[in-house]
């Protein structure tokens, strides 16, 4: 594994994360105006506000798991700094190619990331 080469692609995927999280943030914000105006008014609709409840917690949704997903990217580009980039931290055998360039922050390799999958589904 080519540790420049993990680098730029852990700081490409950061950058793309950034930037949903960012979008999702301007998505996020609007809709709370609007729940805040539409408290004081008297005739509200039932099913639309119901809908924008749901389209709430959507953009929620994203933005916990970007922000998880940023928080992997981050100590991917920490262990390419420690070296251990590309180990998987069960087996520590080398994580495939085609995987880290799939996924740049996977920890594990294709085995143990299915056994822990398997585990926390209980
Ligand atoms: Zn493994």
């Amino acid at each position: 594994m080519d540790t420049e080469q993990a680098r730029e692609r852990l700081i490409a995927e950061r950058d793309r994360l950034t930037q949903v999280r960012d979008a999702a943030t301007r998505l996020s914000t609007p809709a709370q105006e609007t729940a805040e105006r539409e408290l004081s008014s008297a005739d509200q609709h039932p099913a639309e506000q119901a809908t924008e409840t749901l389209e709430r917690e959507l953009d929620l949704g994203v933005l916990q798991s970007v922000e998880s997903e940023l928080t992997e990217v981050q100590a991917g580009l920490e262990r390419v700094e420690a070296g251990t980039y590309g180990i998987c931290e069960i087996c520590k055998k080398p994580i495939a190619e085609g995987r880290l360039e799939a996924m740049p922050a996977a920890r594990y390799c294709v085995e143990d990331q299915a056994k822990a999958a398997k585990a926390n589904r209980g």
